[in-house]
C-alpha cells in the first residue's frame, strides 16, 4: 500500500465520527499523491504525513453561562493547535450551534495550508463552540464570550496562537473576548485579530476576506484572458465574506445577483443593494425578508437556491458542504466560468469533481479566502510595531498577497503536472513550505 494511502486508512480507522475532517484530509492528500510518492522514503522515516494530519494539541473545555432570565447553560468549547512548524497557531473562532470536533478539525488542518500560502510566518489553528448567539442579547453574548475566554485565555498569547473571528464572531464578539483576556492577563498585547479600530485592529480587515477572493479572482480570469468586468457573479451568503466579495465584485465592475442566509435567499437581477444588503445583516441583524420587503426588484426565496442562477462567476461565501453535485450540474448547465470558494469547503468533494471534470475554473478557499488571514497577520505585524497603517497600505498588501497566491499555486500546479487543477497546486504550494520547516525542526 502506498504511504498516502496507508495514512487515509489510519485517518478513516481512527477519526470514522468526523465526516468534514476525514473530507478534508483526503481532498488535500489525494492531491499531494505525486509529491509524497516522490519523497516517500524521506516522509516515511520521519512519520511527516501523520505528523501533518494529527493536531499538535486539542483542547475542549466547558463554557458554562447565565441567561437574561438567570437560567444556566453549559456549551462545549475547542481549540485546535494543528501546526506551528511556520508560526504561532492562527485560525478563527466559530460560534455557531453545528460546532464539533470534527468541525474544528477540518478547519484546523484546512489553515495550516492556506496560512503557509499566504507567504506569512503563521501556522494553524482553529476554535470555536457550540453556542448560538442569533437571538441573545449584547448582555448573554458578554458573558457567554468571558466565559470562554476565561478558559481559553491559558493556552492563547501573541506569540503562541493568535485567534480571529469566523461564522458567529465578528466584532462584537471579538471585543468581549479581548476585553476579558486583557482583564484576566493584564496584557495589553495582539492576541486576538478582527479588533475594532479604537484598540488595535487595523483598517481593511472586515473587508479583506471577500476584497481578497475577488482580487484573486480577478487574477485567476486575467491569466486564463477573461475579463471579470460586466460578468454576472452568485455569492451565497450574507454575512462579512458575501458582503464585501459582493461590494468588491461591484467595484471591479461585474455584476452580483444573489446573496443567502440560512432561510432563504434573494435574487436582484438589477445587482445587489450594498448599502441595504449592510443595514439589514450588520446593523439590524435582520432577515433578508427585510432587504426584499425594502428592495421592489429584489424576489425572495425560501430554502436554497442561489446557485440555480444563470451566472458567468459562483462564489459560495456562507458554510461547508453547501454547493452539492446537483448546484455544481446546474451551475455547468448554465454556463459558468469560474468557482471560487469564499467560505471554507463550501463545495462538496463530489461537487469539485465535477466541476473539474468539466473544465470550470476552480480555486478553493484555502486560496480564494486566505485575504482574511493574511490580513490578521498583518494586523499582528501593526500590533508588533505598535503602529497603524492606512487602509490603501493594507489593501495594496492584500492585493498583492492575493495575486501572489494565484501565482504560486498556479507555478506549483504547472511544475508538478497539473496544470491548471488550481486545487492540486494550492494544496503542493501550502504543504512544500510546512513540509520543509517539519523536516528542519526534527521530529517534535
Ligand atoms: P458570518 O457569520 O458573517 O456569515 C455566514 C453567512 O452564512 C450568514 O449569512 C449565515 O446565515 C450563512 N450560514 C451560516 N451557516 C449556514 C448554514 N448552515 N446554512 C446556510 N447558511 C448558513 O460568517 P463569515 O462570512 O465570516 O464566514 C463565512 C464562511 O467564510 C465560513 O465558511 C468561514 O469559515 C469562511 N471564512 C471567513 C473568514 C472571515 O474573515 N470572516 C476568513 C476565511 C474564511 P445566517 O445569518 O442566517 O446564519
Amino acid at each position: 500500500m502506498s504511504y498516502t494511502d496507508e495514512v487515509l486508512s489510519m485517518l478513516a480507522e481512527k477519526n470514522a465520527d468526523q465526516p468534514e475532517f476525514l473530507q478534508a484530509t483526503k481532498e488535500v492528500l489525494e492531491s499531494l499523491r505525486t509529491v509524497i510518492d516522490a519523497n516517500e522514503a524521506e516522509y516515511r522515516k520521519t512519520a511527516l504525513i501523520e505528523r501533518i494530519v494529527t493536531p499538535e494539541r486539542q483542547i475542549l473545555f466547558r463554557v458554562p453561562w447565565v441567561d437574561d432570565k438567570g437560567v444556566a447553560h453549559v456549551n462545549n468549547g475547542y481549540r485546535v493547535q494543528f501546526n506551528s512548524a511556520i508560526g504561532p497557531y492562527k485560525g478563527g473562532l466559530r460560534f455557531h450551534p453545528s460546532v464539533n470536533l470534527s468541525i474544528i478539525k477540518f478547519l484546523g488542518f484546512e489553515q495550516i495550508f492556506k496560512n503557509s500560502l499566504t507567504g506569512l510566518p503563521i501556522g494553524g489553528g482553529k476554535g470555536g463552540c457550540d453556542f448560538d448567539p442569533h437571538g441573545k442579547s449584547d448582555a448573554e453574548v458578554m458573558r457567554f464570550c468571558q466565559s470562554f475566554m476565561t478558559e481559553l485565555y491559558k493556552y492563547i498569547g501573541a506569540d503562541v496562537d493568535v485567534p480571529a473571528g469566523d461564522i458567529g464572531v465578528g466584532g462584537r464578539e471579538i471585543g468581549y473576548l479581548y476585553g476579558q483576556y486583557k482583564r484576566i492577563t493584564g496584557l495589553y498585547e495582539g492576541v486576538l485579530t478582527g479588533k475594532g479600530l479604537t484598540y488595535g485592529g487595523s483598517l481593511a480587515r472586515t473587508q479583506a476576506t471577500g476584497y481578497g477572493l475577488l482580487y484573486l479572482t480577478q487574477e485567476m480570469l486575467k491569466s486564463n484572458g477573461i475579463d471579470l468586468a460586466g460578468k454576472t457573479v452568485v455569492v451565497s451568503g450574507a454575512g462579512n465574506v458575501a458582503i464585501y466579495a459582493i461590494e468588491k465584485a461591484q467595484q471591479l465592475g461585474a455584476k452580483p445577483v444573489t446573496c443567502s442566509d440560512s432561510t432563504g435567499w434573494i435574487y436582484d437581477p438589477e445587482g445587489i443593494d450594498v448599502a441595504l444588503l449592510k443595514e439589514v445583516k450588520e446593523v439590524k441583524r435582520a432577515r433578508l425578508t427585510e432587504y426584499a420587503a425594502q428592495r421592489s426588484s429584489a424576489q425572495y426565496h425560501e430554502g436554497k437556491g442561489v446557485f440555480s442562477v444563470k451566472c458567468d462567476v459562483a462564489l459560495p461565501c456562507a458554510t461547508q458542504n453547501e454547493l452539492t453535485l446537483e448546484d455544481a450540474k446546474l451551475l455547468v448547465s448554465n454556463g459558468v466560468t469560474a468557482v471560487c470558494e469564499g467560505a471554507n469547503m463550501p463545495t462538496t468533494y463530489d461537487a469539485t469533481e465535477y466541476l473539474l471534470a468539466n473544465k470550470v475554473l476552480f480555486v478553493g478557499g484555502k486560496a480564494a479566502n486566505a485575504g482574511g488571514v493574511a490580513t490578521s497577520a498583518l494586523e499582528m505585524s501593526q500590533n508588533s510595531e505598535r503602529l497603524s497603517w492606512t487602509f490603501d497600505e493594507v489593501d495594496n498588501k492584500l492585493h498583492g498577497i492575493m495575486v501572489n497566491i494565484f501565482h504560486n499555486l498556479d507555478d506549483a500546479a504547472k511544475e508538478y503536472g497539473v496544470a491548471g487543477n488550481y486545487v492540486a497546486g494550492a494544496n503542493i504550494a501550502g504543504f512544500l513550505k510546512v513540509a520543509d520547516a517539519m523536516k528542519a525542526q526534527g521530529l517534535v
